[in-house]
């Protein structure tokens, strides 16, 4: 079996398996926040957590704080910069690349609560209109509350220019948030060097246990909390019983990365060379974002022509699983909203699929995905489905 939806899931990465399977059976079990030497147990666990992820991570302890994932840190942004506004600050910028979290928090925003959202464009490449981006900001100096741009994307893993967009934000008095759903635990972050706002880490996205994820934001302080809950259960700003198991399997995981981390180079050479092989074997095959700095595990490619809902279920015959475009979005087939904002077209758009993979993946892992590819792209020649 080969899983190639480490974008859409990641399993469990191993180290993380095997502190659980001692975990699970042993305890400790106790209310973090219980002041009995079992609950101060589980406390002083679950701060030791926080210290290792937030060394990981560049951020000071006090900015990590721990949720559910990366959706929930996304809506709690946006509650907190937009919910209560008053200093005359309306507009959102974001581009149409973002996942459907950030999309729909601003439609909520423009829909409900008289924020106008503007979208940065995107170029073919793959990454934003840098240009178009700093026009934007120009012309609403002053009345940006909140910049919302990725800092690469899950479906064609395109590295955006995040440091240079917060660095803009900042200069415009607005503030930045930066969806890394994607970018930690798949390439090096530092969210002091980002100079960022506020960034969102997803359990299930980097080998932690799924329902575990950690917002950063610079001040927490100001953060409005979206469960109300006992003060002192993550400052005061998440309430509700501490997942200090999640929390315990982030700080394995992030710390995984760093051994990890060396295998990119490794990992990316390997894709590198799939995707030459392939369109050496076909060179209609359209490779999105080819030329753009990607992330190492992430290619997306289409022969147009072949159907690539029918390409995912012979590479599935064969015991391969990938997407069409992004996990949330594979149910609808047609050319995603992130490849249409690019001005990708749907005779390409419909040929999509996308294999994401780990950082220790093998050259024998990309040989039997090459060979599975070749399989169906010839069969399935022969139907032309489009
Ligand atoms: N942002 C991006 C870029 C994602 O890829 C995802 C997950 O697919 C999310 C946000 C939402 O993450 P979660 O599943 O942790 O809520």
């Amino acid at each position: 079996m080969i899983y190639a939806d480490y974008n859409g899931s990641a399993p469990l990465h191993p180290k993380v398996t095997e502190y659980l399977i001692n975990r699970i059976p042993n305890g400790p079990y106790a209310n973090p926040n219980a002041i009995h030497s079992m609950g101060r147990k589980m406390n002083f666990g679950m701060e030791k957590c926080r210290t290792i992820c937030a060394n990981l991570l560049g951020a000071q302890v006090s900015q990590v704080s721990f949720n559910s994932g990366a959706s929930e840190g996304i809506s709690h942004v946006f509650h907190s910069v937009l919910s209560d506004r008053k200093d005359g600050k309306n507009i959102i910028i974001t581009s149409g690349i973002e996942h459907s979290a950030v999309l729909n928090a601003c439609s909520y925003y423009s829909e409900n609560r008289g924020y106008k959202t503007l979208v940065v464009d995107t170029l073919e490449s793959g990454v934003i209109d840098f240009k178009h981006y700093t026009k934007l900001m120009k012309e609403h100096k002053g009345k940006v509350a909140l910049v919302s741009i990725m800092a690469a994307n899950n479906e064609t893993g395109v590295i955006q220019p995040y440091k240079e967009i917060a660095t803009v934000s900042e200069e415009m008095g607005s503030e930045f948030f930066c969806d890394t759903t994607q970018y930690v635990g798949k390439t090096e972050f530092n969210f002091k060097d980002s100079n960022v706002d506020y960034a969102v880490i997803s359990g299930h996205k980097v080998g932690a246990i799924i329902g575990s994820g950690i917002l950063l934001a610079k001040t927490n302080h100001q953060m409005k909390p979206l469960i109300f809950g006992g003060a002192v259960q993550e400052y005061g700003i998440r309430g509700g019983t501490q997942n200090y198991i999640g929390a315990e399997t982030l700080a394995v995981a992030l710390q995984a990365f760093e051994s990890d981390k060396k295998e990119l180079k490794r990992v990316s050479e390997l894709r590198v060379q799939f995707e030459q092989n392939m369109k050496k074997k076909y060179p209609g095959l359209y490779i999105v974002g080819e030329n753009a700095n990607r992330l190492a595990n992430t290619t997306m490619v289409s022969n147009p022509g072949i159907h690539g809902q029918a390409v995912q279920i012979e590479l599935e015959s064969n015991d391969i699983f990938v997407t069409t475009s992004s996990a949330c979005s594979d149910n609808e087939p047609v050319t995603s909203k992130v490849l249409k904002s690019m001005g990708i077209d749907d005779k390409v758009g419909r040929g999509i699929i996308r294999i994401s993979f780990c950082t220790g993946t093998t050259a024998q892992t990309y040989k039997q995905v090459e060979e599975a590819l070749t399989n169906a792209y010839e069969k399935l020649a022969k139907i032309h489905s489009y």
